[in-house]
């Protein structure tokens, strides 16, 4: 996959700067350390309605003001001046394709010390064209990593913390090279936590479950979007709870979700198919109404998504 060249303006702690403006120093603190927060957000172009619409931006910078009181750094602006900067910076660019997001508090500061205080936070929003299916949505072929996910007490996962992703690169790349489309990677426990940029949900026989959020994952959007959906259109309540890998290789259904994986089937783990190895009837559904929801195509859920040009000025 491929994000395309970025877009020209990029938001710069207030302004909107031109991107070769938008620019760190070799010897920003976060380079080395990997301190700050970041967040990825999809914008859905629907050529019908000439519109470019915004999945769930408030939520995702409600959890860039969590993630950020986690670390101890400020977020200056509200969730929902964050949401109208982003719809800003989306015109300023014209842009009228499906669009990747990706908003960033880092220490942008050339001290070179250890730790969170006293090293100049930058929040910076760039945005690049949506690249194409991150993963296959039509079924993922996984393996348990041999990598684990870090424990809150070390590094806490529930912040989208920049420095976090190098154990999710590792278990990816290993997954690669072994053949595999993705990784699984369990807790420091040995239960299943999440893949590498996308939550798991899993069916045995009747029940839905997930890991839940005290298991080192990271609380997914398009997770709770997914139980809603469950709910409502299948009256199925997933169950929180720990889950062992052995059900991993036992389960009747499987699914990867997150912003970029939406909603995709997972086929074999380890090299047992999952059900019958086709993609889950469940999922596919779920997948099809995730995807029309994105672009304001469904009658439900119209408060999920923010459309960015006002009425006509996309025409
Ligand atoms: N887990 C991790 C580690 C992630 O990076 C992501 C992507 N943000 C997810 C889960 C899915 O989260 P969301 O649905 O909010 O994109």
């Amino acid at each position: 996959i491929s994000f395309g060249v970025p877009y020209e303006w990029v938001f710069v702690d207030g302004e909107f700067v031109p991107s070769e403006e938008a620019r760190l120093s070799v010897l920003a603190n976060v380079v080395s350390y990997g301190t700050g927060t970041f967040e990825g957000i999809r914008a859905t172009w629907n050529e019908e309605h000439r519109q470019l619409y915004l999945l769930e931006a408030e939520a995702h910078y409600e959890r860039m003001g969590r993630s950020a009181r986690i670390l101890g750094l400020e977020l200056l602006f509200s969730p929902a001046d964050l949401v109208a900067l982003t719809r800003e910076l989306l015109r300023r660019n014209q842009v009228r394709a499906s669009a990747y997001i990706r908003p960033l508090l880092l220490l942008a500061g050339e001290q070179l010390a250890v730790r969170m205080h006293d090293s100049g936070s930058r929040l910076c929003i760039p945005a690049t064209p949506m690249p194409g299916d991150y993963i296959n949505p039509d079924g993922v072929r996984c393996m348990v990593s041999t990598w684990r996910r870090s424990r809150d007490t070390a590094v806490p996962n529930r912040a989208k913390v920049i420095g976090s992703y190098v154990g999710p690169a590792l278990a990816k790349t290993e997954a690669i090279r072994n053949g595999f489309d993705e990784a699984l990677l369990l807790t420091a426990d040995g239960h299943v936590a999440e893949a590498t940029t996308s939550n798991v949900l899993i069916r045995v026989g009747d029940e839905w479950a997930t890991p839940p959020v005290t298991e080192d994952i990271l609380e997914g959007i398009t997770r709770r979007q997914i139980m809603d959906l469950l709910r409502e259109d299948f009256g199925i309540t997933v169950t929180q709870r720990r889950i062992h890998r052995s059900e991993l290789y036992a389960c009747d259904e499987a699914l990867l979700c997150g912003t970029a994986a939406i909603a995709a089937p997972v086929t074999e783990v380890d090299g047992r198919r999952v059900g019958d190895g086709r993609p889950g009837a469940t999922t596919l559904a779920v997948q099809r109404t995730l995807r029309a929801i994105a672009r304001r195509d469904e009658r439900r859920h119209h408060d999920w998504t923010t459309p960015v040009y006002d009425e006509g000025e996309a025409l």
